[in-house]
């Protein structure tokens, strides 16, 4: 037996365990510090009303001879692909009930979709960037380019001629850095995958947030993206479901390359190593995308992207530059007075008992930037930030 020695090709992740340290050895020190935690990638708001009595009733229905239900439908409950449907229809996309597929979540997917691409393609994936990205390829032995996001773009990067590429991974809103593709950014992105015959990658988990409507909240808003795109999409962020577990992934039929359709790929491999998420669960993703259950992620969307903004605001008020923090849950800010980015974290850690997520951990280009997110309490956000304004 050989095992995957590709997987000991993946650098040792050690930011949040290394925050997590950093954080307990400052705490045993000076036990009555007040820490504020302003990195967590997770939601703090509980699941809305909405979701918990859809959930409440399938656990009922479960529990009944009459209304139990086994396995689900292959690709996910038609009421929940419907509702999807519906759901992008708002957008002005119109999508067919097989080409959505429900799953325990968008990292899976991401994961997963490698399955039904051959391991000799070129994968081009943005720096800095969620690492899972850069994870999977390389435990499938994939070799990676990277592409430079910086000061310089916007951390938004764009094709050139010179690029190769067959995988292209996209995420917009952008996990770390905040930043959102426009339109016509997208527009560059599709027409050069079309002309290149390469497939696109989007990752839209953070789509929610953006509020601005002359921002894309779907790669297939984008003329000609159906031929070239798969798009992510989670309930995590957006509902409250990170402990929950639901996504989607839509693969559009028109994805056919040498022949071969991707939809009839990813359907083969997802009923072959994935038998669904719970009924319960889908009942509650279901939920979601009501009249009311929008109206109520929408408000728990909306205390984010206050806090965010808050956020935001101070560090205009203090001249710090930095993407993100508007349509988007993230700030990146560039560390002030040329701190690298653990420096900035003892800085902050130290003085003002603030605790962030040094950019340098999304890649070598995060290098002297500071992830910050919009996911705390409101009073905790309001009290790092007067932190932060006495401090710097
Ligand atoms: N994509 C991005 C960019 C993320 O930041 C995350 C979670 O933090 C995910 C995907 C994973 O989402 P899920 O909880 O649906 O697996």
């Amino acid at each position: 037996m050989k095992p995957n020695t590709n997987y000991l090709n993946l650098k040792d992740s050690y930011l949040f365990s290394t925050v997590a340290r950093k954080v307990a050895e400052y705490k045993s020190k000076n036990p009555g510090a007040d820490i504020i935690r302003l990195g967590i990638g997770d939601v703090t708001l509980p699941l809305p009303g909405v979701v918990v009595e859809a959930m409440g009733k399938a656990v009922l229905e479960m529990g009944d001879k009459k209304t139990f239900r086994g396995y689900g439908d292959e690709q996910g409950y038609v009421f929940l692909r419907e509702a999807i449907l519906g759901y992008y229809s708002r957008k002005n996309v119109s999508l067919e009930l097989d080409e959505v597929f429900i799953s325990d979540g968008a990292k899976s997917d991401l994961g997963n979709i490698l399955d039904i691409f051959s391991v000799d393609n070129t994968v081009v994936i943005p720096d800095p960037v969620y690492p899972v990205y850069v994870d999977t390829n390389t435990m499938a032995g994939r070799s990676i380019v990277f592409l430079d996001a910086n000061l310089d773009n916007g951390f938004l990067p764009l094709p050139d001629d010179s690029l190769q590429a067959d995988i292209i991974y996209l995420c917009s809103p952008n996990n770390p850095t905040g930043a959102v593709y426009t339109k016509e950014m997208l527009q560059k992105w599709v027409d050069f995958a079309l002309e290149r015959n390469a497939v696109i990658l989007f990752d839209a988990a953070y789509e929610a947030y953006v509020r601005d409507p002359s921002l894309p909240t779907s790669i297939y808003q984008i003329e000609g993206a159906k031929a070239c795109a798969i798009e992510f999409c989670s309930l995590s962020k957006t509902a409250g479901f990170t402990g929950t577990r639901c996504g989607y992934t839509v693969v559009p039929k028109e994805l056919v390359f040498d022949g071969v359709s991707l939809n009839k790929l990813w359907l083969r491999r997802q009923t072959t190593k994935f038998n669904g998420v719970p009924y319960i669960v889908q009942r509650g993703a279901e939920a979601v995308f009501t009249e009311r259950g929008l109206q109520e992620v929408g408000e728990c969307i909306s205390y984010y992207l206050e806090n965010a903004k808050i956020i935001r605001e101070a560090l205009e008020s203090m001249g710090i530059e930095f993407t993100g923090g508007a349509n988007s849950p993230y700030i990146w800010l560039k560390c002030p007075g040329g701190m690298s980015s653990w420096e900035f974290f003892d800085y902050l850690l130290e003085k003002a008992n603030v605790v962030g997520t040094p950019g340098v951990g999304f890649g070598k280009n995060g290098e002297g930037h500071f992830r910050l997110t919009a996911f705390g309490d409101r009073e905790n956000v309001l009290t790092a930030v007067g932190r932060l304004k006495s401090l710097i």
